[in-house]
């Protein structure tokens, strides 16, 4: 039976974006994906409020994040963690070679702009990688003082994470300055996986010039190069997601970018109070996320046996993350999931657990 996806990724698919991935096939040096690029990548500069160059790239999110690393950082990397996908991305740096500090603290906390100040202070760090939306834990990390505090470090690269942000709350990249912006768009885009995107900044580009073996795939300036010079990838892109990332964009501009944002943050309002009422609240309360929530299992309900009544009732949620998978459960409200959606599964789980 077909299942409403309440998971934080992939999400659920709307019909009409599955449609646009059946549009017949276009050849990717062709003028027509070169006017399908443009247009996308146009779009997504007005969601990220950015003239920023956009790259698209033919991978999940974590290729970007590999690519991120590879090409932004010359000297040392600050990684900052606060759960399993920012844990992931010091993981990923030390995995290229490059020489990495994290600063880390428990799950369900956040990063803040203090902790982020004392340790670029050192003077050792060319680049920071921080997660937004810590998906395992539903907590959003400061993005918006941090980025303030890395403004003071001019030799410094932000790199963000926004793979479970980005489209479903409002991440103004120009104004914070931000190098490299991530995101796949399984999440909040709500379209099938296999395509990611991020915004990319002169300064990333200038060190990514001064960083010996990139690679090839990931390689910024290669990426850089098909862009400026024709419009394209360097490789054939995902050309079907591309079909559906333009549709899905489209309906994201018409429907206002302030309507999105707002939808969010009254579907996790909602989430977060039915939380509060039947369970708990994991994570700390003033950096709870807009499009996850990470509820704590006070119950101690069999989150197994709850997923496998929902999918007969046709929905599925996800349990916690890592060490946590016991002691929590999660449910995703983003993408184009509507508060009527969110109504309708608590509705159901308090059915199903006799709440
Ligand atoms: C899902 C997720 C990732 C990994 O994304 P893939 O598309 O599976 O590579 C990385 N970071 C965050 C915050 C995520 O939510």
């Amino acid at each position: 039976m077909y299942k409403k996806l309440f998971i934080p990724g992939p999400t659920h698919v709307r019909d009409e974006i599955l449609e646009a991935m059946a549009t017949p096939m276009i050849g990717h040096r062709s003028k027509e994906y070169v006017a399908l690029q443009a247009e996308v990548i146009t779009k997504v500069q007005r969601l990220l409020y950015t003239e920023k160059r956009i790259f698209l790239s033919t991978s999940s999110s974590t290729g970007l994040m590999e690519g991120a690393v590879r090409n932004c950082v010359a000297k040392k990397c600050l990684n900052t963690v606060c759960g399993a996908f920012s844990k992931r991305w010091h993981q990923i740096t030390l995995a290229n070679g490059k020489p990495a500090d994290k600063i880390e603290v428990p799950m369900g906390q956040a990063i803040t702009a203090e902790m982020v100040d004392e340790a670029l202070s050192s003077g050792e760090y060319d680049a920071i990688t921080v997660v937004h939306n810590e998906t395992s834990t539903g907590v959003l990390n400061p993005l918006y003082e941090i980025a303030e505090v890395v403004k003071k470090y001019p030799d410094v690269c932000l790199l963000v994470d926004a793979v479970s942000s980005m489209a479903g709350a409002k991440i103004e990249v120009d104004k914070l300055s931000i190098d490299v912006c991530l995101a796949g768009v399984q999440k909040c885009f709500a379209l099938p996986p296999g395509l990611a995107v991020a915004s990319v900044s002169q300064k990333a580009l200038d060190r990514a010039a001064q960083v010996e073996n990139r690679g090839y795939y990931f390689d910024f300036l290669v990426l850089q190069k098909y862009l400026d010079e024709r419009g394209q990838t360097p490789a054939t892109p995902a050309i079907s997601q591309i079909f559906a990332l333009n549709k899905q964009m489209d309906d994201i501009l018409a429907g206002g970018l302030e309507n999105r944002w707002q939808r969010h943050k009254e579907m996790a309002a909602f989430v977060q109070g039915w939380a509060r009422q039947h369970f708990g609240l994991y994570s700390d309360e003033q950096y709870l996320s807009p499009t996850v929530t990470n509820i704590h299992n006070t119950r101690s309900i069999s989150v197994a046996d709850l997923n496998a009544e929902l999918g007969k009732r046709g929905a599925m949620i996800s349990n916690g993350y890592g060490s946590l998978k016991e002691t929590c459960f999660r449910i995703a409200h983003m993408g184009d999931l509507t508060l009527a959606d969110l109504e309708w599964l608590t509705g159901q789980i308090e059915d199903i657990l006799g709440l």
